[in-house]
């Protein structure tokens, strides 16, 4: 069956952003289309690791006019395009009518992102996330006389409240009494001047986004009939679904000796170096991809028996050595599981578009 090409990047970047949004990628990524145009229609994508010209080759001769990658091939201002070194990446692109689209931070933070992919791609159960991150939410409280809840309730779920998950419109109400004494410059909506009034009114609750604060602010004076309306707005935070790395556990007991080589072949890495007893029986793994020597404290607090990241370096390691968490530095190029484990993954999110993977190694290292 012939596939429909119907997406234009602007569509595609929607879908990506619905499920993996782009804010969530850390404050000194560049994520998002990095070259390219959004009305263009999508001929098929190519996912890699890292945007090279001989991916860019690839992506033309395979007629694929976007390449998703995972390492952002601009990362911050630049100030000239010569077409040599990653400038002549930049023209190549440019000259072959291709898009490029970086999904980097924000994919590894997602719960099926880089880290995922590779539990998955070693046979690991029960995956969640490592170590959550916690998202800021707002929470407005505002006192309306009944007969008008129903039309401030309309206003603020039109400036984007009451979203929680896959729900909408979700408000919390209670009945009461409110008070007021409008004073000699008043211009009451009810009651009269120096005159105490007592009204029936309802407390709404509901959160939203901080980012919508304005707009939620906006619906409440448009919308609420009193001259001064009463309203509370305050920020807290809750347990996000997204975070850093992924812990999980493999089907049965290994021991590291005779089961890292096995480790190094799924990944596709040519080098795997162990910090820690090569003897040591093994069954929970966190992995963080990339490079998250880092984050080895935090990760030390969750009882795993392995921890599996990439570019650690000497000092680092004897760090790790003294904290007593075994890890294996298995190259940050294990995270080219990526390709495939992308391609995958956009296609659980529509069936409207040609992906392939990159077989194009990017790895810049020559192991001897
Ligand atoms: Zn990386």
């Amino acid at each position: 069956m012939r596939r429909r090409f119907i997406l234009r990047i602007r569509e595609l970047l929607q879908l990506i952003n619905h499920h993996i949004p782009f804010a969530k990628a850390e404050d000194w990524d560049n994520v998002g289309l990095l070259i390219g145009d959004k009305d263009k229609d999508i001929t098929g994508i190519l996912t890699t690791l890292d945007c090279t010209l001989e991916v860019v080759k690839e992506a033309a001769e395979k007629n694929c006019n976007t390449i998703i990658a995972h390492h952002p091939l601009i990362f911050s201002g630049i100030k000239r395009i010569e077409n040599t070194g990653y400038g002549a990446v930049m023209h190549a692109l440019i000259k072959n009518d291709i898009n490029l689209i970086a999904m980097h931070t924000n994919l590894d933070a997602y719960n099926h992102g880089v880290s995922a992919m590779i539990a998955d791609k070693i046979g690991m159960t029960n995956q969640q996330i490592l170590l959550p991150g916690q998202q800021e939410m707002a929470k407005l409280q505002v006192f309306v006389p009944e007969a008008h809840a129903d039309a401030l309730k309309s206003a603020l779920s039109e400036a984007g409240v009451g979203q929680i998950g896959d729900y909408s419109d979700c408000f919390f109400q209670l009945e009461g009494k409110g008070q007021f004494k409008p004073n000699e410059q008043a211009n009451p909506f009810t009651g009269k001047r120096n005159k105490l009034e007592i009204v029936d009114e309802l407390k709404l609750e509901c959160v939203f986004q901080p980012e919508r604060q304005a707009a939620v602010e906006e619906a409440v004076h448009a919308a609420h009939p009193y001259e001064e309306p009463a309203y509370d707005i305050y920020r807290y935070k809750v347990k996000d679904t997204f975070g850093t790395g992924i812990k999980g556990e493999l089907e049965g007991s290994v021991v590291l000796k005779d089961w890292l080589p096995e480790l190094k072949a799924k990944l596709g890495i040519s080098t795997l170096k162990l910090i820690g007893d090569i003897e040591k029986e093994v069954r929970t793994i966190g992995i963080i991809s990339g490079a998250g020597v880092s984050y080895g404290q935090d990760v030390k607090h969750h009882d795993i028996d392995l921890f599996l990241t990439g570019d650690i370096k000497y000092h680092e390691a004897h760090d790790l050595l003294m904290m007593g968490l075994t890890t294996a530095d298995i190259e940050h190029y294990s995270e080219n599981v990526m390709k495939e484990g992308l391609k995958e993954l956009l296609e659980s999110f529509t069936d409207e578009l040609s992906i392939q993977a990159s077989t194009v190694s990017t790895d810049p290292f020559t192991a001897i």
